[in-house]
């Protein structure tokens, strides 16, 4: 198909739309009137343009969350939480529009992003109750003293997010570092910043003015923030690439800084041969995240390790439930898989189809592009590879996209051994029927969040990260609350009770 589709709910949420910056309570343009084009990868179409921020943008947002952060430590648990639930009620009188800006934007399907706006709440009424329950410290110390621990909010936070689940990211990841007192600057991806720039009015809203600042660009804006002397303490979401530069440039800035990471992922998802084979197959399509962002997912099994007793009929059936996908444009209600976030994305994807192809891999099925959809959309069917041996580059480099590779074994130790040679170790998952052996596994996986006859959910309260290159530091936990406080211990020497005493008496 040649012609365009018109996005018609879609567009009403574009059309006709300014879509500003939020800095210091006021939603602004770039200072040097900078913009960016802004691309349906549904149609190809130009959809709007967004501001592009500058060094001296992101100064003024930076100076505006410092201005702010005292009365909004002051306001207390109590005070942040309220303004958390006016946040939340917002953002169920916009779930529509921020669903369908994200399809617009993003490309993920519709439906799926309506249920990503729905997670939030999970977050947003999360947080303030783990606060509420963060216990404070007492630390063990010898006759006559008492030690004790504080927390303090670093102050500004620089929170840079990856393009895949704009609103969600938008939305949960700037929560705990508000709920403990901070405030924040947030960057999107430049792919993807037209939820958030709509959520900035929602901010505006809800928080006090500086109190959450949004600014839009790309990597030189992203690096304002990270050098920023006067923010201490980053959260990134995005590449390994990028993440290893925004450790060097933090500290090139000369300032020591609290730098979290939580960064890509060639995730192993492991089959033993008692599991049942469709329960596998499902596990193993829903933890490909096909139907919620095309695969685009840290966390997906893209590395897929099934025994050599079920492996014909594995790749059967997951060819077969593969086949059922329906590929199409994004705010489409009816479709499954959206196209891939941009042209160049696209072009990556493919690239590491082709290389599948060309390195000896057998491609089942999909990696081609669906007919019938608009040519200049970024749509490809999911690829199904098997027959992958450890050295091809789609065995250990992250796609990032709807690429499944399915590997065969038969020896555990080398099936262990071949999981747990990568740089990454962010999730893995484990089939199978008998308990010892699915923990004796978990427990051999070198990864930071292990299924057992599950994948892709996250729980929230349970530590979120990744081994090696996947991660520094854990979320959506106690353990992601705490890295956004300070710690001070205050040692305190009691004087003596009977002189206390005698003083008090008025004795000498
Ligand atoms: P990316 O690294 O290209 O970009 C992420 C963010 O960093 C964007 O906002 C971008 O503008 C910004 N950025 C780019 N260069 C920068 C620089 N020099 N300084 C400061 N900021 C800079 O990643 P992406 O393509 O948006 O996202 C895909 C990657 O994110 C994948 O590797 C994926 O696995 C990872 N990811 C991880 C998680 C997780 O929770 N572990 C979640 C989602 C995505």
């Amino acid at each position: 198909m040649s012609s365009v589709m018109k996005p018609t709910a879609a567009s009403q949420y574009v059309d006709g739309h300014d879509f500003r910056m939020l800095i210091g309570g006021e939603l602004v343009g770039a200072d040097a009137d900078s913009t960016r084009s802004v691309v349906d990868p549904s149609t190809g179409e130009t959809l709007t343009s967004i501001p592009e921020a500058g060094t001296d943008d992101v100064d003024r947002a930076v100076a505006a969350a410092h201005r702010a952060r005292e009365p909004w430590e002051a306001l207390g648990v109590a005070g942040r939480t309220a303004c958390f639930e006016h946040f939340g009620e917002l953002i169920r009188e916009n779930r529509e529009r921020l669903a369908m800006l994200d399809a617009l934007d993003c490309g993920n399907p519709v439906t799926a992003m309506r249920a990503d706006i729905d997670l939030c709440h999970e977050y947003l009424d999360g947080w303030p109750a783990l606060m509420k329950a963060m216990p404070g410290q007492v630390y063990p110390s010898d006759a006559g003293g008492l030690h004790y621990s504080a927390h303090r909010p670093y102050g500004v936070v620089g929170r840079i997010t990856a393009f895949n689940h704009p609103a969600m990211f938008a939305i949960t990841r700037s929560l705990p570092a508000l709920i403990t007192g901070n405030t924040v600057v947030l960057k999107p991806s430049e792919e993807t910043s037209l939820s958030t720039l709509a959520l900035g009015e929602l901010f505006r809203e809800a928080f006090p003015p500086g109190v959450v600042n949004v600014v839009t660009g790309g990597a030189a804006t992203g690096d304002a923030i990270v050098t920023h002397r006067q923010i201490k303490r980053l959260a990134f979401t995005g590449s390994v690439n990028t993440g290893l530069l925004i450790q060097r440039r933090a500290a090139e800035s000369g300032r020591v800084k609290h730098v979290s990471l939580e960064l890509g992922g060639k995730n192993a998802m492991v089959v033993f041969p008692d599991m049942d084979v469709d329960l596998a197959v499902e596990g193993a399509l829903r933890g490909m995240n096909l139907d919620i962002c095309q695969g685009q997912a840290c966390g997906s099994n893209s590395r897929i390790l099934v025994h050599a007793r079920v492996y014909d009929e594995f790749v059967a059936r997951a060819a077969e439930r593969l086949g059922q996908y329906r590929v199409g444009v994004a705010y489409d209600e009816s479709t499954d898989i959206g196209p891939l976030v941009s042209a160049a994305h696209l072009s990556r994807v493919s690239g590491y189809i082709d290389s599948g192809r060309e390195e000896g891999a057998t491609l089942v099925r999909g990696g081609t592009r669906p007919s019938g959809l608009p040519d200049a959309g970024n749509y490809v069917e999911p690829a199904l590879f098997a027959d992958v041996t450890p050295t091809m580059r789609i065995a250990r480099e992250e796609i990032f996209g709807p690429v499944l590779s399915v590997f065969v074994w038969d020896d555990y130790d080398r099936m262990i051994a071949h999981a747990n040679e990568l740089d990454l170790g962010l999730t893995a998952s484990v089939w199978t029927n008998d308990l010892a052996l699915a923990h004796r596994t978990a427990d051999a996986l070198d990864a930071g969040y292990v299924w057992i006859n599950d994948s892709s959910r996250h729980y929230f309260g349970t530590p979120f990260g990744g081994y090696k290159n996947s991660s520094l530091g854990r979320e959506e936990s106690a353990e992601e609350l705490s890295s956004y406080l300070e710690q001070k211990v205050v040692h305190t020497r009691l004087p003596d009770p009977h002189r206390s005493l005698a003083r008090i008496l008025g004795e000498q």
